[in-house]
């Protein structure tokens, strides 16, 4: 069977660096033709001679011939080949991990979950993501020596000049933990490293819209609020990694101090640590029946209770004033709503609209005009999603073989 290592290599049959491209792009998702000549910034005419010797090759299929007739795109995708690769989302409470074999559908992945994450210490966690990945790609019916590529996503931002945490980093993460690194000697392979939010929009932009949308914006709600930007298929990093740090917007000057040293960010007011500090205090020092996590607490708002839905509606509010303010900067095309907050659904979903009306401009949220503020469709992997794409467009494979 043909190596997905060996096309991607230094060595292999991908020619030349367009080929490489090309064909980690159909990695990624099977497309049609077009796009994959858009996404991976290739001419029509390049991709179309790529795909004919490739499938003369046995690396590629298409269909070609039946979709001339019809006046569309042909559908290209892997023939059966091995290589697999792995996505690592790793939350401050969870860590989930994804992998499939590149000749697979992108729905089709192998997950890993653990209800552990940042929080326990970075150092203790590490052995078990080793172990949580060595599981995801077994049950993919591969080995470690078949990884091409993995990517992690952490809720921290990347420096884009480094690859290494923006200093200062907040904890429970520490300037001298590389989380990527590590994993790059235990698979042997460069893995690579980005926000969760960014890694989010990356995903959303490929695998979440049928026709693809060139400016998405990702937004992720659990402990804080970041939003992963797209534009004309490139993620917009900033200088520094810091873009889309949404959660330290000033709405209230006079409100508590934030995390970051500012004060009235949008974090003190809906960070999950805020929301269930409201509940607590509507329960006028009584315990009993007070949430304890935002996951409980949107259950409870779920079966009505009149507490938890005003604190969950007055979330999606807020994140709706902040959201048109992105509105009006970059006017995106679709803005997908992810992390825990998101799972309170329309609770949170439709305040959230209401005010984006009310503050953004009119123009910039018509649903006739194409505006769309959804929920994630691919939740609660999203962002493993955004790492596994970014691991392969990352993919270098100068070295070989696991630690
Ligand atoms: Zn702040």
């Amino acid at each position: 069977m043909i190596e997905a290592r060996e096309l991607l290599g230094p060595a292999g049959g991908a020619r030349d660096a367009n080929r490489r491209r090309m064909l980690i792009e159909i990695m990624i998702k099977a497309d049609r033709q077009s796009r994959i000549a858009r996404r991976s910034g290739l001419s029509q005419a390049s991709v179309s001679t790529a795909v004919q010797e490739l499938a003369e090759q046995g690396v590629l299929e298409s269909d070609r011939g039946q979709e001339k007739v019809r006046g569309r795109s042909a559908q290209v995708r892997l023939a059966p080949i091995r290589g697999v690769a792995v996505g690592i989302d790793i939350s401050h409470d969870h860590v989930t991990v994804v992998a499939r074999r590149v000749d697979q559908r992108y729905d089709h992945v192998s997950v890993q979950q653990r209800s552990d994450g940042a929080n326990r210490g970075l150092g203790r966690l590490m052995p078990i993501i080793k172990t949580m990945i060595a599981e995801a790609v077994e049950e993919t019916g591969q080995t470690l020596d078949d990884v091409v590529s993995a990517g992690v996503s952490v809720p921290r931002m990347i420096d884009p000049r480094t690859g290494r945490f923006t200093t200062p980093v907040l904890l429970p993460w520490r300037e001298d933990e590389q989380p990527a690194d590590e994993l790059a000697r235990y698979l042997g392979i460069h893995v690579a490293i980005d926000n969760d939010a960014n890694l989010g929009a990356m995903a959303e932009q490929i695998y979440g819209m049928d026709e693809p949308a060139e400016t998405v914006v990702y937004v992720k709600a659990t402990n804080g609020v970041g939003v992963g930007i797209m534009i004309g298929d490139m993620l917009y990093r900033g200088h520094r990694g810091m873009a889309g740090e949404i959660g330290h917007l000033t709405i209230d000057r006079e409100g508590d101090v934030c995390e970051c040293g500012g004060r009235g960010c949008l974090d003190t007011i809906v960070g999950s640590g805020s929301l269930l500090a409201e509940v607590r205090t509507s329960h006028r020092g009584s315990t009993t029946d007070v949430p304890v996590s935002l996951p409980s607490l949107i259950e409870k708002a779920h079966a009505r209770d009149a507490v938890c839905m005003r604190v969950l509606q007055d979330a999606g509010r807020t994140l709706g004033i902040a959201l048109a303010q992105l509105c009006n900067l970059i006017n995106p095309r679709i803005i997908v709503l992810g992390g825990e907050l998101a799972t309170g659904k329309e609770l949170v979903l439709e305040p959230c609209r209401q005010e984006l009306q009310r503050y953004a401009l009119t123009g910039a949220v018509n649903h006739r005009e194409g505006f769309l503020l959804r929920l994630s469709q691919l939740s609660p992997y999203t962002e493993a999603h955004g790492a596994l794409i970014l691991g392969l467009r990352s993919c270098q494979l100068e070295e070989s073989g696991v630690e």
